[in-house]
């Protein structure tokens, strides 16, 4: 019997309170202080009382994974915050240097906020971007939080202010409008921050809509979701948690596929009574639960780690999905991992399961003319390369069609490779560079024509 659980967040200012940071050294702690005060700190009693291993830290991966460590910033961009800690400096001229340092950690890579928002009627659409033909990401503004936040997250610039709320979705709800009107469209991805903070009133708003008549060309609903293992009890025993099962049954009776993309990211997170409830539960709705997660070092850098994780996964029905390339964004130096060595740790973990967990694909760089993984190191006569390959692309047309980069041990990312054999260009980058040049769904006629041309 699973008692119901109240949820109780820590933030920035409550670091303090919590009694298990008394395993820290005083040092130790003011460190997780001064890197609070840049990148966004939030966690609650099941993490922390659950998922940690006090024995363990500072190496234990949830830890890692929740509380701020003194590498996590430059040592110049550490003792600049420092010291205004040490002197008590006044709270203006704290949050001023904490955005000082934001922007030198690359808040946004790749433009992603503005990237991929398309338009109607020559208005952005807020909350929408849609970059893959058939599939749209859908920013409920109510979804823009998290249970809990990781230490490595992409999003953090959101969770520390630096972006206002106005990409997420608005009171007009012209995003529905929007799906509604291109008929290409078969998949809406709910994502954040994290849909599952909302209430089920609020999510019903979004979802029940999709199985009118409107958006029969709608087939699969995801829900991209970290609740499963920040905070499995909104599954089982939150108030709502009923209700919200109840809807989830509904979306599988209405003929639509239902898939709650979790964001697992050690089977630490797996582990819990709490949490295999939760996918019993979730699963018992029809809805199909997939896993993904970004490779970081010093939390899952091991290929044990992962085969650990899928094997424990595809034992209780979770399929995994996703192998992603952590983004260079926030403290990436102390998490990124070069690819060579990312796909070494893939194969090494892939090889060691059965058929069942290799639905999993990476390891994956969302960039951005496509999803990019890294298929293989080939040796042709004697060297070495790099064997890519879209697994989805802004055009549809670039997917599977292999392409080759200059093995590189140190790359950790698409644009720090070479194409092999001296070329100068990758052969996608300069229809990548028309299609980036207007927005999706824009009036212009020379869009019009392109777009069609690319994706019909
Ligand atoms: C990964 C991704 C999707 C979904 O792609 P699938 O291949 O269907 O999983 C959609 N939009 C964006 C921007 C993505 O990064
Ligand atoms: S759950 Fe996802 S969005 Fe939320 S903090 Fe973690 S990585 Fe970021």
């Amino acid at each position: 019997m699973i008692e119901p659980r109240r949820l109780k967040l820590y933030n920035l200012k409550d670091l303090d309170l919590i009694p298990q940071m008394a395993n820290l050294s005083a040092e130790e702690r003011f460190a997780t202080k001064v890197v609070a005060h840049v990148l966004p700190f939030r966690s609650n009693n099941y993490v922390i009382e659950d998922l940690i291993n006090w024995n363990n830290v500072p190496d234990d991966p949830m830890f890692q994974l929740t509380f701020m460590q003194r590498e996590m910033l430059t040592s110049n961009q550490f003792s600049r915050m420092a010291t205004l800690l040490h002197e008590k400096a006044p709270p203006e001229k704290i949050s001023q240097v904490a955005n000082q340092i934001r922007y030198e950690l690359n808040p946004h890579p790749n433009g992603q906020l503005a990237a991929n928002v398309p338009v109607m009627d020559d208005e952005p659409i807020p909350g929408v971007q849609h970059k893959y033909k058939e599939t749209c990401l859908v920013f409920p503004s109510s979804g823009q939080t998290c249970h809990a936040y990781c230490t490595f997250c992409f999003r953090w610039a959101q969770f520390v202010g630096l972006d206002d709320l106005k990409f997420a979705t608005d009171e007009s709800r012209r995003f529905q409008q929007y799906i509604a009107s291109h008929k290409e469209l078969t998949d809406i991805l709910f994502t954040g921050g994290d849909p599952m903070v909302m209430t089920y009133k609020k999510l019903k708003t979004y979802i029940e809509p999709l199985l009118g008549p409107d958006f029969d060309h709608i087939q699969n609903i995801r829900i991209g979701t970290k609740s499963v293992s920040y905070w499995p009890y909104r599954f089982v025993t939150d108030k709502d948690a009923d209700d919200v099962l109840r809807l989830f049954e509904k979306v599988v009776k209405s003929g639509k596929h239902l898939a709650i993309m979790g964001h697992y990211n050690h089977w630490v997170e797996l582990s819990t009574d709490i949490a295999k409830e939760a996918v019993r539960r979730i699963r018992d709705t029809g809805a199909e639960i997939r896993s993904q997660s970004p490779l970081i070092r010093n939390i899952n850098d091991s290929a044990k780690v992962w085969t650990r994780m899928w094997k424990e996964q595809v034992k209780i029905g979770v399929i995994p999905y996703y192998f992603f390339v952590e983004r260079h964004t926030g403290s990436s130096q102390y998490f990124k991992v070069p690819l060579a060595e990312a796909f070494d740790i893939f194969r090494n973990a892939v090889t060691k399961v059965s058929g069942l967990s290799r639905t999993v694909r990476g390891p994956s760089m969302s960039a951005k003319p496509g999803k990019v993984v890294i298929e293989g190191v080939a040796d042709i006569h004697g060297e070495k390369y790099f064997v890519l390959n879209f697994i989805q692309g802004r055009n549809p047309d670039w997917v599977k069609r292999p392409f080759f980069a200059e093995y590189n041990k140190a790359a950790s990312w698409l644009d720090e490779l070479q194409p092999a054999w001296g070329k100068s260009k990758f052969f996608y980058e300069d229809e990548l560079k028309k299609l980036t040049a207007v927005p999706i769904g824009s009036s212009s006629h020379e869009m019009d024509g392109f777009a069609a041309s690319v994706w019909n």
